[in-house]
């Protein structure tokens, strides 16, 4: 048996049945990690074979002398960099944050680690979570593990290679305007942006805060379902996370298609998507109604408003939350003669890469002495009637059904000098962030050229097991085999 080739629901029953142990699990997920690291670049950092192998032993033991074990022991996690973990280097894939050491935990992390998941290491990310391709990491690019000369997506695209190319179970990406279900989209993985308020923001590295929300990726949904319900809930250090019980997602998992009704919003099927991902999708959508699923047509008519105004609100919340990187309290600091604002701008400049400055920029200015109310201000409006759109899509429909994303993997360094066109890949995805509402993307099928098409699934804030329960039923009916890569 290839360990690393099971998927969450699979190695779940291995562990229970003791067909194998968590360390063996963690050995082959280790080993798979040796030899195809080299040509994916998923992982920033690998812990030391040896500290992994001991925390998937403790898990073995928790299992042993604990009897139930939680869904989660001894089960190999990958962990997005931009994700604090304390003793671990966390960089946010930034030159600015190279070497920072975490004196604590992300509460996800916590919660993890209390749960006895077994943690891999940091994958790679665009720069503090900016981008759509892993190209922006200070680090170099992380590749797609089902075609090496094509992105993985971004931000979270080391989060989601890891996942495709079996070198971890599951793993937590961030999603500010896409960058979870994107990537997952363009790898073949299941990628889940809850609820904002689901998951604490305690320990991630904020790059929107209105925005931001740390979220699961899996090669099935019952994986993403598991982690989600390990890491959600309320906590007293993020006050923006809801009062809510985390509910049984797992439950929903089998209560099928049948009697949901799935909105189809006519903006997100027009000009711009390539053909056969707006087939896949459609066909994905015809399944659904065999499963039992009502279709019907809803309008989200401020769509093509989502990037324009995700991109003032994000850079200008960007703006301020960067504005900590001084190289005063931790990180780098640029050597310089010369005084404090020197010191500064030496080391902001030479420690940012220019993705990042160029928002810096642009989000300083959105929020300027006489610039404010045109963009700032007019962008946070918009985005109100983007969230009444949807308020009032789910009058109407528990699920809205979109491509994640117009077209499938690009190629290396297509996007990356054209920025327009790399904010394009965002145009399905903003929306869910802007709205405060859950999405996840899911496998659908594969392009003409083999690369995997991912369909989006949207539902009202906090209905997340809504979206569960449609994306099982759809994998279910569906059946597609899970794509393992070969090298
Ligand atoms: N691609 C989007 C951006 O560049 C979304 C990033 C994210 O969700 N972190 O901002």
């Amino acid at each position: 048996m290839r360990l690393h080739e099971l998927t969450y629901t699979e190695v779940r029953k291995g562990l229970s049945a003791r067909e194998f142990s968590a360390r063996e699990l963690a050995a082959a997920v280790l080993d798979r990690i040796e030899s195809v690291e080299p040509s994916v670049r998923a992982y920033l950092r690998v812990r030391g074979r040896d500290e992994v192998l001991a925390d998937a032993a403790s898990a073995d033991r928790a299992r042993d002398t604990g009897g139930a074990a939680g869904p989660l022991a001894g089960v190999p996690v990958a962990i997005k960099d931009n994700i604090v973990t304390r003793g671990l280097v966390t960089t946010a894939g930034s030159r600015i944050l190279e070497g920072f050491v975490p004196p604590y935990d992300a509460t996800a992390v916590e919660r993890l680690r209390g749960a006895h998941a077994v943690i891999v290491g940091k994958t790679n990310l665009d720069e503090f979570a900016m981008g759509s391709s892993s190209e922006n990491s200070a680090f170099g690019p992380t590749r797609n593990p089902h075609d090496l000369s094509r992105v993985p997506g971004g931000s979270s695209g080391g989060s989601a290679a890891a996942v495709a190319a079996g070198e971890a179970v599951l793993s937590l990406g961030s999603d500010t305007g896409g960058s979870v279900r994107q990537p997952a989209g363009f790898c073949g993985v299941v990628g889940v942006k809850p609820t904002y308020g689901r998951v604490s923001r305690y320990g991630l590295i904020a790059f929107a805060s209105s925005l931001d929300q740390i979220g699961p990726i899996a090669a099935d949904v019952e994986g993403a379902a598991a982690l989600l319900s390990a890491v959600a809930g309320p906590d007293p250090r993020d006050s923006t996370t809801a009062a809510l019980a985390v509910p049984d997602f797992a439950s929903a998992l089998d209560e099928g298609a049948r009697g949901v009704t799935i909105g189809l919003p006519a903006e997100c099927f027009g000009a711009g998507l390539d053909a056969e991902v707006g087939e896949a999708v459609l066909s994905a959508v015809d399944l659904l109604k065999r499963e039992g699923a009502l279709v019907r047509s809803v309008s989200l008519p401020h769509t093509g408003h989502g990037i324009a105004t995700y991109y003032l609100v994000a850079d200008a919340e960007a703006s301020s939350n960067l504005a900590r990187y001084d190289g005063m309290k931790y990180g780098r600091r640029a050597p310089v003669e010369g005084d404090l604002v020197d010191s500064y701008s030496a080391t902001r400049s030479g420690g940012f890469g220019s993705e990042v400055r160029r928002r810096i920029m642009l989000g300083t200015f959105a929020l300027s002495a006489g610039y404010r109310d045109e963009y700032y201000v007019r962008a946070q409006r918009v985005r109100t009637l983007i969230a009444r759109d949807y308020a009032r899509a789910f009058g109407e429909v528990d699920a809205i059904v979109t491509p994640t994303s117009p077209t499938t993997a690009f190629r290396l360094g297509e996007r990356i000098d054209d920025p327009l066109a790399m904010y394009l890949s965002d145009v399905y995805t903003t929306q869910a962030n802007l709205a405060g509402v859950a999405a996840m993307s899911l496998p659908c099928g594969l392009s003409a050229q083999g690369l995997p098409i991912g369909l989006q699934i949207t539902v009202d804030a906090f209905r997340e097991r809504d979206m569960f329960r449609i994306a099982r039923a759809f994998e279910r009916a569906v059946g597609l085999p899970r794509l393992i890569p070969e090298f």
